[in-house]
């Protein structure tokens, strides 16, 4: 069977791309897996309790963008759903992103009402300020409260997950999570927040259900993919490859004698608990004592009637490759932005290799982020074919 195109990895942006080129340009596409499932880092499954669990870490469906949601509303119908997290902090629950409830909750009533005035004086009801500004300030009640989540919610929390300091990380990480000044408790504040009402392994089972699209699971890249880097061409069974390759892995596992970029993985502890409810909402942070960062629990994403409850605890650590871990996160030191480029550049030389997604374009990807991504990474695709006729 001859195809028009490979992809390689049947997460997210594997699928998109991989529905696009069936669909829209009547390409014969074969998607390969090495895991033995779809779905990439947002599969889920019932657990043996009949509990819809995510097996990498929960995973939530927001965004702003409409094209996102149109494409995505294709394929699944929706269950709304609005997350909301509480970290524990000196032994009680606040909300976080840290907002006005949680002020009121960590400091004296009078302290609160004047803290909530500051905020409000300088930034204006509702706006949302990154923890790395809220720092520079120099007003004695402002800079105690920056003090306070800076020490409280961010330090401990960003070493665990990183294993630096938040002002040796990117500020536009820890300003994913800004101080809200309102009372709105809900972790995201985009136009849509849903999640596929049966799930994202459906969801993306939907996209691949073309017959088109041949998918093969359990199936290592070097099985049947070979780049010949002498001659710069892609081999699909040892023979010439001349359709088009999308590559979702990490680049320096393709690059001979490259340096591996660095990662931060995820362990994940699964446990199922003889109880109605662990906790009070989906997901709870531990900033500061415990060695994982959050545990979720999964009832709240998606109702249930079973009496037990699943939950999950995140325990962040080094990406080493052949370690039973994966990689998540990209660690944009300046060497490994600079070594990513180089091997991309490489890469450039075969003609119709396309790297895509988190890993491939080594970026810190939200779904709706990563999807947005491979239609715009299909429509100039779709361009560029039709320049070529
Ligand atoms: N963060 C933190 N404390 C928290 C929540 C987040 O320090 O209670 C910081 C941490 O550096 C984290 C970043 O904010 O990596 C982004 O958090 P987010 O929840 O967006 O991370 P993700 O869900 O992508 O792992």
């Amino acid at each position: 069977m001859s195809f028009d195109a490979v992809v390689i990895g049947a997460g997210l942006s594997g699928a998109v791309m991989a529905e696009r080129m069936a669909n829209v340009l009547n390409w014969k596409v074969l998607v390969l897996e090495q895991r033995e499932h779809i779905a990439g880092n947002c599969f889920d499954e019932n657990d043996e309790f009949g509990i819809n669990v995510h097996r990498y870490g929960p995973h939530l469906l927001h965004s702003s963008n409409n094209d996102v949601w149109d494409y995505l509303s294709t394929f699944t119908a929706w269950h709304p759903y609005q997350h909301r997290v509480l970290a524990k902090i000196n032994d009680i629950l606040v909300p976080i992103p840290f907002n006005l409830t949680s002020i009121e909750r960590c400091f004296s009533p009078q302290k609160a009402t004047a803290m909530i005035s500051a905020l409000r004086e300088h930034y204006g009801d509702g706006s949302k300020v990154p923890i790395l500004e809220l720092k520079q300030r120099v007003e004695p009640l402002l800079a105690e409260l920056a003090e306070f989540i800076y020490r409280n919610v961010f330090v401990n929390y960003t070493c665990k997950q990183w294993g630096v300091a938040p002002d040796e990380i990117a500020p536009e990480v820890t300003a994913r999570v800004p101080v809200v000044v309102s009372y709105d408790d809900r972790y995201f504040s985009d136009t849509y927040q849903a999640l596929p009402s049966k799930g994202f392994t459906a969801m993306v089972s939907a996209m691949l259900a073309h017959p088109l699209i041949t998918v093969e699971l359990n199936t290592p890249m070097a099985r049947r993919v070979r780049l010949d880097w002498e001659h710069h061409q892609v081999l699909l069974d040892g023979e010439l490859f001349n359709g088009h390759t999308i590559y979702t892995g990490m680049l320096d596992t393709l690059v001979p004698d490259a340096q591996n970029l660095p990662y931060r993985a995820l362990k994940f502890k699964h446990k199922h608990l003889n109880i109605k409810e662990f906790q009070p909402v989906a997901t709870v942070n531990y900033p500061n004592d415990e060695a994982y960062t959050r545990i979720t629990e999964f009832k709240h994403l998606s109702p249930t009637k079973h009496v037990g409850t699943s939950v999950v605890y995140e325990y962040p650590c080094e990406y080493q490759p052949k370690e039973n871990v994966d990689p998540y996160y990209p660690l944009f030191t300046d060497s490994a932005i600079a070594a990513h480029c180089t091997y991309r550049n490489q890469l450039s030389k075969f003609a119709r290799f396309i790297p895509l997604g988190r890993l491939a374009e080594y970026r810190y990807f939200d779904m709706d982020d990563a999807v947005a991504n491979a239609l715009k990474t299909f429509l100039k695709l779709q361009d560029q074919i039709s320049f070529q006729r």
